[in-house]
């Protein structure tokens, strides 16, 4: 009997009440050894006149508990606001995102039946660094910030978690010939620490053309490493690509913490109506469990949720006439997922 761990989360904005229900209960019904600890964080805070839209408090439990599993926020728009996104993966200095994009055919419609990539994004600097200023009323300025330390941190571990899962190459999308110096250091970087994976093939594109390929055929890259916004637009194409951005999670890693999350934002066109795909959510959290020692739990869900994925059992992103059984609520796919436990 494994002793239980403590986790963080919260059940944030949008359709985010509806897929964490759906994921909590699975993981209860696959008697996940998680203690739960939940925060408030988001639109209510904000709300509240909070404008970080996260509370001491909420920090204290997450910093305590160092595993955070966190439904999608919504940005309140216009200034004033920061994205708690940005905020919480600076803070706890997560450094490295990780969006495996995969394709479920023929279970699920995709064009690219073999795809199977797994996108590295830098996950704290960049134009993402929340440099960002006004100059006069017409001139607004936002600064892209490339360090050595944070390529090294992240392109290396793109290679460890390529030689970890057994993939056979890195691929890295910069635009070094016209930003010469910031992705100039990414691409250089990433062409140092190549040589210490010998073992892995290590390429480079121009992120325009790299971006056109990944559309095209995302069967042929394995493993993307990419600054943070490179990664953050590419990652939603090849999740969509795949077959919905309902279906993809995302871990966003650091030395100290971890956070989990599905890598869609909070759907507020569809929230409430109990139609969401909780799958991103839930392969968070098949991540959460893997990094938690827990890969035992984190297998059981897997082959659940797959089982009923292959049954064509689907949330209406996914639902193709003939492709597809049974046409499910969230709620619904939570249910079929725990009866495949
Ligand atoms: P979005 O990802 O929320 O939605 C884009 C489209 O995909 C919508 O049509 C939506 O209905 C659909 N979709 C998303 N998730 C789905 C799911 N699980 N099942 C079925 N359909 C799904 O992007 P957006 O509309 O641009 O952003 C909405 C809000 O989310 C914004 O406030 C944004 O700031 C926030 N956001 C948060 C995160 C996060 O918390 N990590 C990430 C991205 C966006």
């Amino acid at each position: 009997m494994s002793i239980s761990k403590k986790v963080t989360y919260c059940v944030g904005d949008g359709i985010g009440p509806e897929i964490m229900e759906a994921v909590l209960s699975i993981m209860e019904a696959a008697r996940v050894p998680i203690e739960w600890e939940e925060v408030l964080i988001g639109e209510k805070v904000y709300l509240s006149g909070n404008t970080s839209g996260i509370s001491a408090e909420a920090w204290e439990t997450i910093r305590r508990n160092k595993v955070f599993l966190k439904a999608p926020i919504t940005t309140p728009q216009g200034g004033g606001y920061k994205s708690l996104n940005v905020t919480i993966r600076k803070s706890l200095a997560l450094f490295a995102n990780v969006r495996p994009c995969r394709s479920y055919a023929p279970f699920v419609e995709t064009k690219h039946p073999e795809m199977d990539v797994i996108i590295v994004r830098e996950n704290e600097e960049d134009l993402y660094a929340g440099i960002e200023h006004q100059q006069t009323d017409d001139v607004v300025q936002c600064l892209k910030l490339i360090t050595r330390p944070g390529c090294e941190r992240v392109i290396r571990y793109a290679f460890a978690l390529a030689r970890q899962q057994g993939r056979k190459k890195v691929t890295c999308f910069s635009k070094d010939n016209i930003m010469k110096q910031t992705d100039g250091l990414f691409h250089r970087v990433f062409d140092e620490i190549a040589r210490e994976y010998p073992d892995i093939e290590a390429e480079h594109m121009i992120v325009d053309i790299g971006a056109a390929r990944l559309a095209d055929t995302p069967e042929r890259f394995d493993v993307v490493v990419m600054p943070n916004l490179y990664g953050d637009i590419l990652s939603d194409v090849a999740a969509q690509i795949s077959g919905s951005v309902g279906m993809a999670g995302s871990a966003n890693i650091g030395e100290q913490c971890a956070m989990f999350e599905a890598i869609h934002g909070s759907a507020p066109d569809i929230a409430g109506q109990n139609i969401a795909n909780p799958s991103g959510l839930l392969q968070g959290a098949i991540m959460m469990l893997n990094h938690l020692g827990l890969g035992s739990y984190a297998e059981t869900i897997q082959n659940a949720w797959l089982r009923v994925i292959e049954k064509g059992i689907h949330t209406a992103d996914i639902y193709r006439e003939g492709r597809s059984t049974q046409k499910v609520s969230t709620r619904a796919f939570a249910e079929a997922v725990i009866a495949h436990l």
